[in-house]
């Protein structure tokens, strides 16, 4: 496949995702996209500065060429180059989300001539967004069972509003990603929760906790508090859970307004429906691993019912590789999802 690729930016979830996918897969496939509609449903349509910086990355490691990147922007035509390796810096400034500048540029960097740092400013820990904790104990590692040797230090977390967090993530290329399945979770074998406070007390870390052990049942070993310090106030609870198969992650923002009782209530409940589905791979997992699994050229998940993100991440990848998704549900909706060519 060659030539240009044309992606409608409103299509099925219509989000950044779109964008972010497209522009990862033009990086890796070395074909020109013309994304129009960009974020057309949403209340802010066209690039924001979270996305105009995924889109500059994309530029500096892809020696791109780029017309159309601009604030509120709603279409983009993006020439890619060679990819580079080497040192990289990017400011997403106040609190975007690193992370998603990350997996806009990884895939590239992946198959770039020789290994990459970046060092990544913003926010680390942002809802609508892998946080960094997700990346490392989630992502990154089946990435690693897919031969590829990312590693990511948290210099310091970012929380929305303020932001002011930093990441640096070191990248050694694989000729090519190696398939994985994940058909079966097997025995959960490690639970872990971490309240986390900046700049808040640190009650509400500890309340949220309680709650983990009064609605999950998990021992007072598995429960850790923790303040930090970061540029303004935050708190975040991660579940993770390390079973067989992979390790999950679910998270919890906590919000003005909003109890630590309802912010841990509200993660319990997502952890309790992971459990008691039995399928190895969460949500947001599901719609991650379709692009490096599409670019393995072969792969297998389990998982529970597609979220729109994951359905339009499948479109996107098809419109750049030769590549197709079968999904098979079954009676309860959960979905052996294969990547095939
Ligand atoms: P978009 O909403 O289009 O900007 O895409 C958001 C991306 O962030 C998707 O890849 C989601 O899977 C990911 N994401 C959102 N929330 C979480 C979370 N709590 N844990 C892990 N990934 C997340």
């Amino acid at each position: 496949m060659t030539g240009l690729v044309r992606i409608d930016g409103s299509m099925g979830e219509g989000g950044g995702q779109v964008l972010r996918t497209a522009l990862a897969l033009s990086l890796t496939t070395r074909r020109p996209v013309e994304v129009t509609r960009i974020r057309a449903g949403r209340t802010k349509p066209g690039l924001m500065r979270q996305h105009l910086t995924a889109v500059q990355a994309a530029a500096a490691v892809g020696s791109g060429h780029v017309t159309g990147a601009e604030i509120g922007s709603t279409s983009l035509r993006f020439e890619p180059g060679t990819i580079r390796s080497g040192a990289f810096e990017f400011s997403v400034g106040t609190a975007g989300s690193t992370t998603l500048v990350l997996q806009t540029i990884l895939p590239a960097l992946l198959t770039a001539g020789g290994p990459s740092s970046v060092r990544l400013r913003g926010g680390t820990h942002n809802p609508m967004a892998p946080p960094f904790d997700f990346l490392v104990k989630a992502f990154l590692p089946l990435l690693g069972r897919m031969g590829a040797r990312v590693e990511a230090e948290l210099v310091r977390p970012g929380f929305y509003p303020a932001g002011g967090g930093e990441c640096l993530v070191t990248v050694r290329p694989v000729p090519r990603l190696a398939p994985l399945e994940l058909l079966a979770r097997g025995e959960v074998r490690r639970r872990r929760a971490r309240a986390v406070v900046s700049k808040l007390s640190r009650e509400i870390a500890t309340r949220e906790l309680s709650i983990v052990s009064r609605l999950l049942g998990w021992e007072a070993e598995c429960l850790e508090a923790v303040s930090v310090d970061s540029a303004g106030p935050g708190n975040v609870l991660s579940l993770e859970m390390a079973s067989d198969g992979l390790t999950e992650l679910f998270t919890g923002f906590g919000e003005r307004g909003v109890s630590a009782e309802a912010v841990a209530e509200r993660v319990a409940r997502e952890v309790r429906g992971y459990l008691a589905s039995g399928v190895p791979v969460g949500e947001h997992l599901a719609d991650q691993l379709l692009l490096p699994m599409a670019l393995a050229g072969s792969g297998a998940f389990l998982t529970a019912p597609l979220s729109r993100h994951a359905t339009t991440n499948i479109q996107v990848v098809q419109a750049f590789l030769p590549v197709r998704f079968d999904v098979e549900a079954d009676e309860k909706g959960n979905c052996v999802v294969r990547v095939m060519k």
